[in-house]
Parts: structure tokens; sequence; C-alpha cells
């Protein structure tokens, strides 16, 4: 299998470049604590900077998405896309394309795909984790089940990473502002740093 560098902002996403140098500063610190865990990976564009962070540091990444797409990718919505729907069982489908990233980018020994239901998958979930970015379902119950089932996972001073926090609502949904205010409520967490709307906190106790 051939690679060379891949340009994680020529891969569909969201993260913009300060976002990505944050996240992969931040895993490249926390790798010594226990593998980092995303959830939320639609094509790729996270794991491209998250994957050699973790591998740098002698870890793993496990991304963790049901690859059929947020509310907003379904058909009929803003951020939907064709090219991502398999006809034949009328359902979005990201992983391909998102094992194509990998392998493009030399890093399937580096990352695993963990496709399924985050819920479902944090039942059995054991290992202490280094590093927990949550960029997954933005309704309330998806953003809270995330935080509920993985943030008690993280290793003493690990780190919790959350997208798409909107102080303002004007500029965004709320739920992942809202986790992000329960994780600093509950004594769990501080703040470590804040780039545009990704949000840095590191577990305490
Ligand atoms: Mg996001």
């Amino acid at each position: 299998m051939t690679s060379k560098p891949l340009d994680p902002q020529s891969v569909k996403g969201f993260l913009t470049p300060q976002e990505g140098a944050a996240l992969a500063q931040a895993a490249k610190r926390c790798a010594e604590l226990g593998p980092i865990l995303e959830i939320g990976a639609y094509c790729g564009r996270s794991a491209l900077y998250l994957g050699p962070a973790a591998q740098n540091g002698g870890t793993l990444l496990f991304s963790l998405d049901h690859h059929r797409g947020s509310e907003e990718n379904q058909p009929g919505w803003e951020w939907h896309d064709p090219a991502l729907w398999d006809d034949e069982v009328q359902a979005m489908d990201s992983l391909p394309t998102f094992r194509r990233n990998m392998a493009r980018a030399g890093l399937e020994d580096a990352v695993v795909v963990l496709a399924g239901r985050s819920a479902a998958i944090a039942r059995y979930w054991n290992t202490p984790l280094g590093m927990v970015f949550i960029d997954g379902g933005h309704t309330m119950k998806a953003a809270y089940d995330d935080y509920r089932n993985w943030a008690t996972k993280l290793a003493a001073g690990g780190v919790l990473a959350i997208h798409d926090v909107f102080p303002n609502p004007q500029d965004g949904g709320r739920p992942p502002f809202e986790i992000y205010q329960k994780a600093l409520a509950s004594g769990l967490f501080e703040q470590i740093n804040q780039i545009q709307t990704l949000a840095l906190l590191r577990r305490v106790a």
C-alpha cells in the first residue's frame, strides 16, 4: 500500500486547521495515559490529525462512528452528500471513504475503526482513555449520552475535547455547549483551552 501525506483539509468535514492542530497537540500529550477515542469520524478529517499523534505517542486512535451520517447529512438536509449514499441499503455510508483516506495516509495500523453505536460500544469498554474527542450527533440525547458514557472512561489527567461548542446560541446548536457546561459543573474537569469551537478540558478527579 502506497501512502503519502494527505492534507486533512482536503477531506470532507468541518474541523478547521487551527482546531485540528490543537487536537493533535493534545493527543500527543495524552498518548502516554492511554489510547485516544474519537466519536464522530465521518470521512476522516479529524482522524488525520489524531491518528499520527496517537501513532507517534505509541498508542492507537479508536475512531467510532455508525457511519450512517448525522441528522444534517440525511437526504434533503443542508449537509447531505449524495456521493456517500448507498442506494442498495438506502442509507448513508461514510465508512468506505473513511477507510480509503486512512489507507492513503498510511494510518491503517494506527487507526482502529469502531463501526457502531456509541452507547452500545461504551457498555463494553473498560480501558482507561488518554483522550476523548466528542464530535458525534448534535441532538441533546446524542451529545449527553456521549458525554455521560465516555467522559467517565478518561484516565486522570486525560483530555476531554468537544467540538461545535458555541457559547452564543446565534452561532449554532446548543447540545455540545451544554455538555461542556455540564463537564465543568461536575467538578471532574477543568478548562484547558478553547480554540474556535473546540473546547479542551482536563480530567482532574
Ligand atoms: Mg463537529
